[in-house]
């Protein structure tokens, strides 16, 4: 099914991203997360490429040689931009969209015939702004030239503040973008994995607010995976009053907050968070 189509067919749509096992046992407890995340029947799901880091040589060569410069590796501080084969996300989505191959319309070899429409395509997109450009008139301009090489919608980087997510959907809506936008959600589990997230997303601010509820927990580390998950959840049931058209959830390979967000917000599935 293209992405289009689901974002047609689904108001909201509730997604989740994984991203690829490093080890056999690791690949084991992915599919169990996996297996408990299914019954709660998301739109669509995402795996993350590792563009510059260990986990891209495991993809194809001809996708690393293609491959948009991503995230910089975390073991290269250095990493030279200027290497990379498309500057900016903006060549890889135009790249994509002018491949024959997508409009052709011929059966590939699993005997499918591909959509006509070509890959579907989503493109990031940073509420708090992204963290490479200081000059935040021109980070729309660039959006929008991003979008308009033919992405068809949005997937935001994770945030905690949602007037930041609202406040970049207007910018959007005055830049004259029109495409769905999916806010991204990570929730905090653990004192760790927040500082992990300050540093893989650069910029994001953790609010007062947040801060002193973490820091009300002390060393009780159920009781900041319980206000992490609280906080996600009240973060998803006002994006949901605010009428957002999807929800990301970064799971981090584990199944346990999404879980508890759903069933905070009182439902088992996607289908009854819709209505
Ligand atoms: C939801 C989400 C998922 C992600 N998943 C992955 C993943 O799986 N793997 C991974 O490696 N990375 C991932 N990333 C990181 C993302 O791919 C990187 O940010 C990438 O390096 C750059 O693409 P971009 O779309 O952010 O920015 P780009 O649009 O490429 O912009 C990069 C910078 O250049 C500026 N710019 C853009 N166009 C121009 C222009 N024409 N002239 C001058 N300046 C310009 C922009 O304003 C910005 O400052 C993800 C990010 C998000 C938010």
């Amino acid at each position: 099914m293209h992405i289009l189509d689901i974002f047609r067919k689904h108001r909201t749509t509730f997604s989740f991203e994984f991203f690829p096992p490093k080890s056999d046992d690791a690949a084991e407890e992915l599919f169990v997360t996996i297996a408990e995340l299914q019954a709660l029947r998301p739109s669509f799901v995402s795996v993350t490429y590792g563009a510059g880091g260990s986990t891209r040589d495991r993809t194809h060569d001809l996708v690393v040689r293609i491959a948009l410069g991503g995230d910089p590796p975390r073991e290269r501080p250095n990493y030279d931009r200027s290497q990379d084969a498309f500057r900016y996300a903006e060549d890889l989505v135009r790249f994509i969209r002018s491949r024959p191959n997508a409009r052709r319309g011929r059966r590939s070899r699993l005997g499918r015939t591909p959509d006509p429409r070509g890959f579907g395509i989503g493109v990031a997109g940073f509420p708090e702004g992204h963290p490479a450009t200081p000059n935040r008139f021109k980070e729309m301009e660039n959006l929008k030239r991003k979008v308009d090489a033919g992405a068809d919608y949005i997937c935001t980087q994770l945030f905690f503040d949602n007037r930041d997510f609202y406040d970049f959907r207007e910018r959007c809506d005055l830049a004259g973008i029109r495409v769905p936008i999916v806010a991204g959600i990570m929730p905090i589990t653990t004192k760790s994995g927040m500082e992990r997230m300050a540093e893989l997303a650069l910029g994001c601010r953790f609010p007062a607010a947040l801060l002193r509820a973490i820091g009300r927990c002390g060393e009780d580390a159920a009781a900041v995976a319980r206000v992490g998950v609280h906080w996600a959840t009240e973060q998803c049931r006002d994006l949901l009053d605010n009428e957002v058209r999807g929800i990301h959830f970064y799971t981090l390979n584990r199944s346990h907050a999404t879980r508890q967000i759903y069933g905070n917000l009182g439902v088992t599935d996607s289908a009854a968070l819709r209505t």
